[in-house]
């Protein structure tokens, strides 16, 4: 599908980082005349301009010019919130918008399966990429996760593969400037609030995540978590839907039965895996493998296949990741999780006394619908970044808790005070970007720290 001729169009992109340069190198190679222009100075490197150089691109860090809006159509970066003073101005200007999952799917004519959510987007992604691949088929992964799909289009390129399949994270901000997606197998995982620092409202934040719906058609697969009640009720476009989840619904697709996850076939179930073969912890889990059935059984039709490759999955860093043990202590890195509702989840995966250690840039989390978790798994709550005293108040007399304002003293106090069975969890409920660059640098410190700590300790 290519529905807009890009040769010698205008295009700016807005945001240097790896979605505009993904953008930039595929547009170019399709002809379009490109502006880069990223309005923060310190994202200028000597790599970034050899590589806009050689494009033959134009570029500007540091602002925008008035260049910008001599544009046939803008690539708006997901990091740029839509009331960014640019944006405001573009919108007045009237001129297209898109995100670089927008312009990249014009590209792809393989099959498309994307996946968004609130939670659990990378983890099946993954599992899905993984299972089509031990099933042997040529699996593409991008999006939100990895590599742009910009990039990952340009590497299915010189793959000398025949058929392919595309497996795309994608997010809300990308999803607020579509308007020819159109994946062929789309999957909702779970709505709860979140980026209430961008969107207006909790509701505008999910009729982005539907978007991902608005393009599909009766040849297309619409695959949602039936437990959850937000999903189960809103409307659906006109595709074959395919429900997942726990309940014992007779009308749902892949489904969890006592022990066993298995697809639902003219209401008999047909085992896939035993849910203790799953080697990712937790029913959030078990979710997130049910969405990977429903994605993976439109390819494979042997639900055995798709059992056996299930069971060598490796899991993804950051989501409640091991680390270590010291005096008996285990640690945990779900640096990863920067919402409340994942933050939950992570608490209620354990039986142990917990030190949970929350904190970071707020985005309006609302910490208080912790409090009954923590009520039964916390020993202590340690509030580390700028958030601390927002949840502080928040969670006030419902936990015991201590600001101690950086992981590593989290992870010193819990030593201090914690006992041999007691887990540390980094479980953050919030963003990075208060004291890291992003989650994964965020979840390395820990993992630093907590090895170092085991070192200096060592008898
Ligand atoms: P995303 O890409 O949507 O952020 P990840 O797979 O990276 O999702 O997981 C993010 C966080 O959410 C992790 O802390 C993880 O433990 C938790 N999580 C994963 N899957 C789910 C789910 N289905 N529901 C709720 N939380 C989840």
């Amino acid at each position: 599908m290519q529905p807009v001729e890009i040769k010698n169009k205008r295009v700016t992109i807005l945001g240097a980082e790896r979605s505009g340069l993904g953008a930039a190198k595929l547009l170019a190679q399709h002809g379009a005349k490109l502006l880069v222009s990223e309005n923060d100075a310190l994202k200028f490197t000597a790599e970034k301009r050899e590589l806009l150089a050689s494009l033959n691109a134009k570029f500007e860090f540091g602002y925008h010019s008035d260049d910008v809006f001599d544009a046939d159509f803008i690539v708006v970066s997901p990091g740029i919130p839509e009331n960014a003073e640019i944006m405001e101005k573009l919108r007045a200007k009237q001129i297209p918008m898109y995100s670089e999952v927008e312009v990249a799917s014009w590209f792809i004519n393989e099959p498309i399966i994307a996946v968004t959510g609130s939670n659990g987007k990378t983890t099946t992604v993954n599992l899905i990429h993984h299972v089509l691949k031990s099933c042997g088929i040529n699996s593409f992964l991008g999006g939100n996760v990895g590599q742009a799909i910009s990039e990952v289009i340009l590497a299915r390129q010189s793959a000398q593969v025949e058929q392919a399949v595309f497996v795309l994270e994608v997010s809300s901000f990308q999803l607020d400037h579509v308007e020819k997606f159109h994946p062929n197998i789309a999957l909702i995982l779970n709505l709860s609030p979140d980026h209430l620092d961008r969107y207006d409202s909790a509701e505008a934040y999910y009729a982005s995540k539907y978007r991902i719906w608005d393009n599909l058609d009766s040849g297309d697969v619409v695959g949602y978590n039936v437990d959850d009640e937000r999903l189960e009720k809103v409307r659906k476009p006109a595709a074959q839907i395919l429900g997942f989840g726990t309940t014992d619904s007779q009308h749902l697709f892949a489904a969890r039965r006592d022990d066993q996850l298995g697809i639902l076939q003219n209401g008999i179930f047909q085992p896939v895996l035993p849910v203790a073969e799953l080697p990712i912890p937790g029913p959030h889990n078990v979710s997130n493998a049910l969405a990977c059935i429903t994605a993976v059984s439109q390819f494979v039709s042997d639900g055995t296949k798709i059992g056996a490759a299930l069971k060598t999955f490796t899991p993804v860093p950051h989501r409640i990741e091991y680390v270590d043990t010291i005096k008996g202590i285990r640690f945990y890195n779900d640096s990863k999780a920067t919402n409340v509702a994942s933050t939950a989840v992570a608490i209620q995966s354990f039986s142990e006394p917990e030190w949970v250690i929350l904190g970071g840039k707020d985005k309006g989390g609302e910490f208080y619908t912790l409090a009954m978790a923590l009520a039964r798994h916390a020993r202590k709550v340690l509030l580390v970044g700028k958030a601390a005293p927002i949840i502080a108040r928040q969670l006030d007399g419902v936990v015991e808790m201590e600001t101690v304002g950086t992981i590593d003293n989290a992870i010193d106090y819990a030593l201090q005070y914690g006992h041999a069975g007691d887990v540390v969890l980094l479980s953050p409920g919030c963003a990075s970007f208060d004291q890291f660059d992003n989650y994964e640098k965020r979840g390395e410190f820990f993992i630093s720290i907590v090895k170092q700590r085991k070192e200096q300790l060592a008898p």
